[in-house]
């Protein structure tokens, strides 16, 4: 199948040349093509967002909301059909995918209660006969560029919030599983959102370039890797565009001797494997402070007994990596991290999946004895790879995770509520679980990193997501005829 943008409120482009392959991971076979889009698509693509604008934008609150419900209620009664192309194109298990479907839910949620979030405020007789209230507008045209990671879920971070402000939106997904957006683009359709506010055009680095550059983009919401992050935010930045732009993570849980070792143990394998490693906020470095190293061997134990299959079938729980490209890298960066003195606690390199040996699978992997300056340690791995730092005491494993240029998300296990706070305050780092290992926030809060995490001043979603697709105006009123409402005077207005 070939899949084509979505544009103006209909599939299109179907004849064009410029394709990518579109891989079933647990198979290794292709199973469709997706147009990678020119300048000319995303042309198309912000035309018809602005023709859609003018309407869209002046819309009532009630109209929107109503649509927003809608839209919610597609989603929900599809998703099982969602989380069945996620784990076709990414290779996640199906629990997963909809738990991702669920997650992405839950901000649509959060966008039906948009009038009350544009709700401004007012402030009665700031001055003697004078009133001062604020509130806020849409900003025209925005553009989210995502990663294949939650080809669902990163995509539905923003268009809810975005389309729920009364703005209108092109998404350039992940090429590498572009499908669900020309799903989630129907739902929106058949929600009863008008044609051209929201629009989908598939592509690489060319669409992302035309959209960067476009005068007609007013906002970008990106997430991704470190490096595009950074290009993202500068060009978008000299563009004069707002930007958000979310990027990688080297996510480190701590282990304190105080935990439960086999509490840690467990979470530590979850949040380590779920969705192959394949998470921004999967834990991918264990630091384990003086006699908690004892969790290695727990963990590894745990990691044994995972069920590694398609993700289709419901006895695996982790399925295969994303690309051919990603299964070599991860396996390299395994035997470097050996060679380099790390010892190889759980060994997924040469995991077959018996009738799938062309799929992308690497086993779970867990390396102990890891230093800062390994590979292993510096690099985003993106895969089921858990390295294990052993560090002497808390505060050790707490400068540790401020030396990393990353901030993302951060866990401490501990049953300690002095140990918790004292970690809670020290980390730099912008996500934090106590005894939580995905500390993903909740949809009513925002979502992000600092340091290289993030680049721009807005986090995702929540309230921030809000405010980073509106800008607000104050307006001061005097009505004549009111008291002491007519002096004028040449002076600097203050308030009497
Ligand atoms: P990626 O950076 O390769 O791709 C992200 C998007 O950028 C895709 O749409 C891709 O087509 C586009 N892109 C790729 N190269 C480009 C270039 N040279 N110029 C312009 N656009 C380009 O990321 P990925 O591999 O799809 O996703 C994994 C990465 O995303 C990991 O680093 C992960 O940590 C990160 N991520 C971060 C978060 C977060 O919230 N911070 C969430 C999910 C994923």
């Amino acid at each position: 199948m070939i899949i084509e943008h979505w544009i103006g409120g209909r599939a299109t482009g179907g004849d064009a040349t410029r394709r990518a392959l579109v891989y079933q991971p647990a198979t290794g076979e292709v199973q469709h093509e997706v147009l990678l889009g020119e300048k000319s698509d995303v042309e198309a693509a912000i035309n018809a967002a602005e023709a859609a604008f003018s309407e869209w934008s002046q819309s009532s609150l009630s109209t929107r909301t109503k649509i927003l419900f809608s839209f919610r209620e597609l989603i929900n009664a599809h998703k099982d059909e969602l989380a069945a192309i996620i784990t076709a194109e990414h290779g996640k298990v199906l629990d997963d995918a909809a738990g991702e479907v669920q997650r992405g839910l839950e901000v649509v949620e959060y966008a039906c209660g948009i009038p009350q979030l544009l709700q401004g405020s007012f402030s009665d007789q700031a001055s003697a006969g004078v009133d001062v209230f604020s509130f806020r507008e849409p900003l025209g045209v925005v553009a989210g560029i995502t990663p294949f990671n939650f080809p669902a879920m990163v995509p539905l971070w923003m268009h809810p919030i975005a389309i729920a402000c009364g703005n209108t939106f092109v998404l350039k997904p992940s090429e590498r599983d572009p499908s669900s957006s020309n799903f989630v683009a129907r739902l929106w359709q058949r929600a009863g959102l008008p044609d051209g506010v929201f629009n989908v055009v598939h592509g690489d680095r060319v669409a992302v370039d035309a959209l960067l550059r476009h005068p007609g983009v007013a906002a970008v919401s990106f997430v991704g890797s470190t490096p595009i992050a950074r290009h993202i935010h500068r060009e978008a930045s000299l563009a004069g565009k707002r930007v958000q732009a979310l990027g990688g993570a080297k996510n480190h849980a701590v282990i304190l001797p105080d935990a439960d070792l086999d509490f840690a143990a467990e979470h530590l394998v979850a949040s380590a494997f779920g969705s192959a490693g394949e998470r921004c906020m999967a834990v991918s470095a264990a630091v384990a402070v003086g006699p908690a190293a004892a969790v290695v061997d727990l963990v590894a134990e745990r990691v044994a007994k995972i069920r590694v299959g398609p993700g289709r079938d419901p006895a695996s729980e982790m399925g295969p990596v994303i690309t051919a490209a990603a299964q070599e890298r991860i396996k390299s960066l395994i035997s470097a991290g050996e060679r380099q003195g790390a010892s190889v606690a759980a060994d997924g390199r040469d995991l077959q999946v018996p009738g799938y040996e062309g799929g992308f699978f690497v086993g779970p992997t867990v390396l102990d004895r890891v230093t800062t300056g390994m590979d292993v340690y510096r690099e985003e791995i993106f895969g089921p790879v858990l390295s294990v730092v052993r560090a002497a005491d808390a505060e050790a494993a707490i400068s540790l995770i401020n030396s990393n240029p990353y901030g993302n998300g951060t866990a401490v296990f501990t049953s300690s509520g002095a140990a918790a706070r004292t970690f809670q305050r020290g980390v730099r780092v912008g996500m934090i679980g106590i005894n939580v290992p995905i500390p993903v926030p909740m949809a009513y809060y925002s979502f992000g990193g600092w340091k290289d995490s993030l680049f721009g001043q807005s986090s995702i979603y929540g309230p921030e997501g809000v405010a980073f697709y509106t800008r607000a105006k104050v307006v001061t009123q005097r009505w004549p005829g009111t008291r002491a409402s007519a002096e004028a005077s040449l002076h600097f207005p203050t308030a009497r």
